[in-house]
């Protein structure tokens, strides 16, 4: 049998090794250059949605509910996502994209808002949410695929070149490292580093367990519960490019004022902490998924929204590497793609 070595031990690696072991592939190895979880992936919010603009998105994210469900909390919480216009333009979108979601088997509705009860809801002019969406705590779930691969004997190294291992297949799972790697190869991937935020409130007394990951459509502010505090993000107003991890502390303040303004009950809630990480976006905000060289397989560009769908991404790819196809439709994601006219962007980059 080939020796098949990940390179990166985020989500999107963890995953893929946990699909080849299910499937008893002997002579795996995952390996990172630090720890496991060590970088996106350990950053993340951690939200887990079905809500995408465009068809691909959403079966790859309909595919993982079911793993995070299997997980169940505290790894996965179901707490639901709300999603809510507060311009006319910001409804049409978001109706638009309830019934293409609708028609894709997606349990999204159209809500009375102040459902979240607290939510200053007297400028929202609609709402979606979806129940079977929620919040997951990323390095966990991670930690915990990983186990479950090495229990079935895929062998792990942390602290580890993945490419200085003898291999007879190597897949890149190299999140925003992905270009470099594979430029060793021979192989230019169009993925570019935007460094984003997050801030983690102190605690919040009395937060509703079930409170959903709540989201202004038309700002990209968004929150959610992670034990007693919150956390916020948002859409900045200008792309940060380049791979430095900085937090903007201008950002900031104002993040916190918009969470005062649209939860009353967190008023008295200060900044606890805030780090930065990486997306690493493709041209078009979807994935690169497939074979690039000889002998060389990649799974990356996730734009920000990879640890959702690594599940998918995880069983689709260890079917391709086993039986030279998969049974989930990849064929948008192919590398391919940004030599043509085929470009459909996913516009709910958050
Ligand atoms: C602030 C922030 C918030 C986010 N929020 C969400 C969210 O709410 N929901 C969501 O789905 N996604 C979110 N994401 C995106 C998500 O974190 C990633 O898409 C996801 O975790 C998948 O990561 P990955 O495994 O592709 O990459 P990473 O987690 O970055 O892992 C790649 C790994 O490759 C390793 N590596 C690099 N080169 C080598 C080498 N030569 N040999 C061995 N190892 C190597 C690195 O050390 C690293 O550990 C967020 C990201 C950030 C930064």
């Amino acid at each position: 049998m080939p020796r098949i070595v990940i390179a990166g031990a985020g989500m999107v690696g963890a995953s893929i090794a946990y699909h080849l072991a299910l499937r008893g592939t002997r002579h795996v190895v995952l390996a990172d250059l630090g720890g496991i979880a060590g970088r996106a992936t350990g950053k993340a919010m951690g939200g887990v949605r079905q809500q995408f603009s465009t068809a691909p998105e959403v079966r790859l994210a309909q595919a993982s509910v079911r793993l995070f469900q299997e997980l169940g909390s505290p790894l996965f919480d179901q707490v639901g996502y709300l999603f809510l216009a507060t311009t006319e333009s910001g409804l049409v979108e978001l109706e638009e994209r309830r019934v293409l979601q609708q028609g894709l088997g997606v349990p999204v509705e159209r809500v009375d808002p102040s459902l979240v009860a607290g939510l200053e809801t007297s400028d929202v002019l609609g709402a979606v949410f979806c129940a079977e969406d929620g919040v997951a705590d990323p390095a966990a779930v991670t930690h915990e695929l990983v186990a479950r691969a090495a229990a079935r004997g895929v062998e792990v190294r942390e602290w580890t070149d993945a490419t200085a291992l003898d291999a007879d297949l190597l897949v890149l799972a190299c999140g925003a490292d992905s270009a470099g790697v594979a430029a060793a190869y021979g192989v230019e991937l169009p993925i570019r580093p935007l460094c984003r935020q997050l801030v983690e409130t102190t605690p919040v007394r009395g937060l509703p367990a079930a409170l959903p990951m709540t989201v202004e459509g038309d700002t990209g502010f968004h929150f959610r519960r992670r034990g007693d505090r919150l956390i916020l993000a948002m859409r900045e107003p200008t792309a940060r490019w380049g791979a430095r991890e900085e937090v903007d502390e201008a950002l900031v303040e104002d993040w916190l004022r918009r969470l005062h303004r649209r939860y009353p009950p967190a008023e008295g809630a200060r900044v606890a902490r805030t780090w930065a990480g990486l997306y690493d976006m493709t041209p078009d905000a979807h994935p690169i998924i497939g074979w690039v060289a000889d002998g060389t397989y990649v799974a990356c560009g996730f734009s920000g929204h990879g640890f959702m769908q690594a599940p998918a991404v995880g069983a689709a790819v260890a079917e391709e590497l086993l039986d030279g196809e998969s049974s989930f439709a990849l064929s948008a994601y192919r590398l391919e793609r940004f030599g043509g006219e085929s470009l459909f962007p996913e516009t709910v980059v958050l």
